[in-house]
């Protein structure tokens, strides 16, 4: 039996980027898997040999509706949900003094408000076997500021609170929470600012990775989904037992100056 077997896990923005890797991996590890994403994944044929023990909820994360369709159908398919990944989000970059506020409720909505009401929804189920596993995907800007990121910046740094609110109030049920603060991970996030800032800088594409991106970098390189998931993996297993309410930078060296 594979070594996972048991255990369901929840991931939200799996369609693409670092969700898509850490379905990939988590499916190479055994789990069970409920798939988010607003938009459907393009490799559930990767899955067909345990297609059984994959089911892909297709919603919006900026509603509560959303959010309990996606936890009553996975209840419904696997009967428990054991690790909760939250990881959907998206960036919006404008200057503060007129960043719009109709972005800024929906990213409240997808980054903040959806981790807290999933984190609801999967808690009694947690509680009830005294074993959960919850991680937030922050961002190095839940640590420090870019300019023009405000909405993103704000929201990040409040996935810390939620993290950490959590981490106290699940300790003693068994429950570990924690988040990892990545710099620049190489996926469709990060190339479409590549894309943009290229065009706005008038610079070409590889310029404005090792110009801006990778400016604070002391490693010099993007970093690989598959570092993030390696990370995940180990924070879900039965040995991160006692690691709760603590923030991991995979930062490339950004925030040690
Ligand atoms: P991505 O754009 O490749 O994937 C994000 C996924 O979230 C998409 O599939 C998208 O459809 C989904 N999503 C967004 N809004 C949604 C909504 N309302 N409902 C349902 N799904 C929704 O991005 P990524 O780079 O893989 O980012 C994943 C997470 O990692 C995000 O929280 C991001 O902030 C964080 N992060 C990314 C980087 C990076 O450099 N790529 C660095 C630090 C943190």
């Amino acid at each position: 039996m594979p070594q996972h077997a048991s255990r369901t896990a929840l991931i939200t923005g799996a369609a693409s980027g670092i969700g898509a890797d850490l379905a990939k991996c988590f499916y190479a590890a055994g789990y069970k898997l409920v798939l988010t994403d607003r938009n459907p994944p393009d490799f559930l044929d990767d899955f067909s040999a345990r297609s059984d023990e994959v089911h892909f909820v297709q919603a919006d994360l900026s509603t509560e509706s959303g959010c309990e369709q996606i936890v009553q159908q996975g209840l419904q398919q696997f009967a428990a949900i054991d690790v909760l990944i939250n990881n959907a989000g998206f960036q919006h970059i404008c200057p503060l003094e007129s960043f719009p506020l109709d972005v800024w409720h929906r990213m409240f909505a997808v980054m903040l408000t959806a981790p807290l009401r999933l984190t609801q929804l999967v808690w009694p189920g947690m509680k009830h076997k005294q074993w959960g596993r919850i991680v937030n995907i922050g961002s190095i800007h839940s640590q420090v500021a870019s300019p023009h990121k405000v909405g993103y910046t704000s929201m990040k740094h409040g996935l810390i609170g939620l993290t950490k609110t959590a981490a106290l109030e699940g300790g003693p049920e068994g429950i570990t929470v924690n988040a990892i603060c990545p710099a620049y991970v190489r996926t469709p996030l990060v190339e479409q600012q590549i894309a943009a800032q290229a065009e706005t800088r008038g610079i070409r594409p590889d310029a404005v990775e090792s110009e801006v991106f990778l400016k604070s970098a002391a490693t010099g390189q993007m970093i690989a989904p598959q570092e993030i998931s390696s990370l995940v993996l180990y924070l879900c297993s039965e040995h991160a037992r006692s690691v709760t309410g603590a923030n991991w930078n995979i930062d490339c060296g950004w925030t040690a100056q």
